[in-house]
């Protein structure tokens, strides 16, 4: 049986360090299952930039051509772009080789269903029986899958966008802004040049080949983007982006070289929609208040999930939502899929601009004024995060609780949230409070109860 050690397995795939958790065997192992599961049939198969893509989607290819699937082969491209692929009916599922967010020494699978969504819980869970059991489908020699390469997924993607109904690309081609794009040699090389022409912008792009080399740690929070940030302003630009390597995060930096924060993003966002088209919105339980403040000023209602992008999915589904997310600027937009997109984010923001007539730096000064903190705590492999947050669920047991995801503690002008992560060995602490003094003491006080717990 496959060794499975040092590997953070959850139901939406399997993340690890390559070489040291993350090897061969285990990807292969997981490739076979997910073949067998879904199979026969054909499969997307799309990867984010890093160096050790290559070798994992070799593997991947293995597993699933051993199962009787074809694979779809759409190179380096967006997480988003493999999801739209997936959707089309003629495909039966798709595997994304990415580690998100991650250091370049990380890479994991993404397991989508053949709507495009990521896997739910049940059918994930199946995923890793068939691992642990090492209940593999082998077809016959002659039955053995193919691979035919895909070239037209970001052609595609650019023209869904497009043709959306809210944007009107002639209206931002006529405002000629100039944008600072900032890909940190993820994969967003691979679609912004082209996304941006359309869109008439002149840009200035740091870090856009796809080569997986970050420069920079590749979360797109502020205190990554200080290279972004001077770019900004020595280029005199209306607005500055940073997207995380498999583009499904969208940071922004305003024309003043101010990072304004990823929760930014889909506050920015979600007040544009709601001014198109009024209507639900879903977030998950970690995201800025500003959304349920701008839901509650249009007169509809701002809807929570667990934290995973698949929660919130689902939720949007099932409600209808017009625009849905997470803070860490992950923007759904149901008229296109409600999967992440940081494309279509872009999108809705220059359509924003375009329209208000606002520098960027004015339109964020609109909005309400939080103070986020998201910090968290590393625990060795060995500890159960979740049992460290359920006794804090004891602890804080007289205290006005949300539940929905590990514990949110709701005060009258601020809250917590502390909650296992699902992909990382850590706990997740965030909080928020109307000044950056309070926030922080709120993080200070919790983080010791958390280090009194383990
Ligand atoms: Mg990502």
């Amino acid at each position: 049986m496959t060794e499975l050690k040092n590997l953070m397995i959850s139901v939406s795939g399997v993340r690890g360090i390559v070489g040291d958790g993350l090897t061969p065997d285990v990807v292969l192992a997981f490739a076979q299952a997910y073949g067998s599961e879904v199979g026969p049939g054909r499969i997307v198969v799309g990867r984010d930039s890093r160096v050790t893509g290559e070798m994992v989607k070799n593997a991947v290819w293995a597993g699933l051509m051993s199962a009787g699937c074809d694979v779809l082969d759409v190179g380096i491209c967006p997480t988003p772009t493999t999801e739209l692929v997936t959707e089309h009916p003629d495909n039966i599922g798709g595997i994304i080789i990415t580690a998100s967010h991650n250091p370049r020494e990380w890479n994991a699978l993404k397991l989508l269903a053949r709507n495009g969504l990521f896997l739910t819980a049940e059918a994930g869970e199946k995923i890793i029986k068939r691992v642990n059991e090492s209940d593999f489908h082998f077809a016959h020699w002659d039955k053995i899958g193919k691979v035919y390469p895909y070239n037209t997924a970001i052609e595609e993607h650019i023209k869904k966008i497009l043709a959306l109904k809210v944007i009107d690309a002639e209206k931002i081609r006529n405002k000629k802004f100039k944008v600072v794009a900032d890909c940190c040699n993820g994969a967003g090389g691979t679609i912004l040049p082209q996304l941006f022409e359309a869109l008439g912008c002149e840009v200035v792009f740091l870090n856009p080949e796809p080569n997986g080399l970050f420069p920079r740690s590749p979360e797109p929070i502020p205190e990554n983007l200080g290279e972004l940030c001077l770019a900004v302003k020595e280029h005199n630009a209306d607005l500055g982006i940073a997207v995380d390597p498999d583009v499904d995060r969208l940071a922004l930096v305003s024309d003043e070289g101010q990072p304004l924060g990823e929760e930014f993003t889909l506050a920015c966002v979600t007040r544009f929609v709601l001014s198109k088209t009024p209507g639900d919105v879903v977030v998950n339980a970690s995201t800025t208040r500003v959304i349920d403040d701008l839901a509650q000023t249009a007169g509809v209602k701002c809807h929570r999930t667990k934290v995973g992008e698949i929660n919130v999915a689902v939720k949007a589904l099932e409600i209808n939502a017009v625009i849905a997310g997470e803070g860490n600027g992950g923007v759904m937009y149901p008229e296109i899929h409600v999967g992440r997109d940081a494309p279509v984010g872009i999108a809705l923001v220059l359509q924003y601009l375009a329209e208000s007539n606002l520098k960027i730096s004015e339109l964020a000064r609109q909005f309400p004024q939080y103070s986020m903190i998201k910090d968290k705590i590393t625990l060795p492999f060995d500890v159960d995060a979740k049992a460290v947050v359920e006794q804090l669920k004891d602890s804080h047991a007289a205290d006005n609780l949300d539940l929905i995801d590990g514990v949110k503690v709701l005060y009258d002008n601020s809250w917590i949230h502390i909650r296992a992560s699902n992909t990382e060995p850590i706990i997740r602490i965030i909080a928020e409070a109307p000044s950056r003094e309070e926030t922080a003491a709120l993080v200070k006080k919790f983080k010791s109860e958390v280090m009194d717990l383990q």
